[in-house]
């Protein structure tokens, strides 16, 4: 994101100094003692940067979860009731699949990361309390049942969710519909303390945010995002419109998130996509068996 900000016009006093908080986030330090100083002054491991989500284990992450949400007082604010809340995740996390690459690792990885560009990189100002719960719900949930594979292959295989979701946005669509489905189970729903107009909110929101993250959307949301900075106009709090255009981006940062973390946390999470990708194409031989792909993978897999 500091790349697309910093390629719009610097004419923009805002711009300008977005471009200079953007500059020193993460913050600046000087050392990995400093590092671990900064974190220690938070009190909270979930907002480090070098944070290594594929160190911890399943229970583990469970754990890291329920403290990005009581991070930000998310139970408290909304009346989460505690056990509501760990039945949702441990559901999520039951729901995901143990996918080399889209397994509840990831999803935890980018709650945390959701986190990080809240609260260091300080975007929460942009948002409404709700708009932050929306958002941390859809990082926890925005790959959940994942199959391994992706919106191209399932279309042309013509896959049973391509057809239930007309080709279109098929895993984002299926992905919301999973998380509808626990938050339609009063045991699982962690929306109950909410009004019936924030909750339709809220579920809007939600939509918008999951969906954004299929990348055949990408240049659209980018583009709306570049334009609007280098016309020199802030998105603005007040705005619905601009919260979700900054939901999306965050959202999508924090999907990406993982090249950015430090070499030897980062490198890992493209060993495991690159796995899932040679696997699909595995997978994808068996329908064309005079395809040359499957070799390759092989090769790739050694
Ligand atoms: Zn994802």
């Amino acid at each position: 994101m500091t790349e697309l900000i910093k390629s719009t016009s610097p004419s923009c006093p805002q711009l300008m100094s977005l471009n200079s908080a953007l500059e020193t986030f993460p913050p600046a330090v000087e050392s990995c003692e400093d590092e671990v100083a900064l974190c220690d002054l938070l009190n909270v491991r979930t907002l480090d940067w070098g944070f290594d989500t594929l160190a911890h284990p399943t229970d583990d992450l469970l754990a890291i979860v329920t403290e990005v949400f009581d991070y930000l007082e998310l139970p408290v604010r909304f009346g989460i009731p505690r056990d509501v809340l760990l039945r949702f995740l441990e559901q999520v996390a039951e729901r995901y699949n143990e996918n080399p690459y889209h397994n509840f690792s990831h999803a935890v990885d980018v709650a945390q990361i959701t986190l990080a560009l809240l609260v260091r990189g300080e975007a929460i100002d942009l948002f409404t309390e709700l708009d932050v719960f929306v958002l941390i719900t859809a990082a926890v949930c925005h790959d959940v049942d994942h199959p391994g594979l992706n919106n191209s292959y399932l279309v042309n295989t013509r896959h049973p969710l391509a057809t239930q979701y007309n080709d279109s946005s098929v895993l984002e669509k299926y992905h919301l519909d999973v998380t509808g489905s626990l938050l339609a189970d009063s045991q699982t729903d962690i929306f109950c303390g909410l009004s019936h107009s924030e909750r339709l909110e809220a579920w809007n929101s939600l939509q918008q945010i999951i969906l954004a993250t299929d990348m055949a959307l990408h240049k659209e949301i980018t583009d709306e995002f570049r334009e609007r900075l280098g016309s020199g106009s802030m998105l603005s709090r007040r705005r619905q419109h601009d919260r979700l255009l900054g939901l999306k981006m965050v959202m999508k940062c924090a999907d990406l998130g993982n090249v950015t973390r430090p070499w030897e946390v980062g490198m890992p999470w493209s060993h495991k996509l690159a796995e899932e990708c040679i696997l699909q194409v595995l997978l994808g031989a068996a329908l064309d068996p005079s395809s040359a792909a499957p070799s390759l993978a092989r090769a790739h897999l050694r």
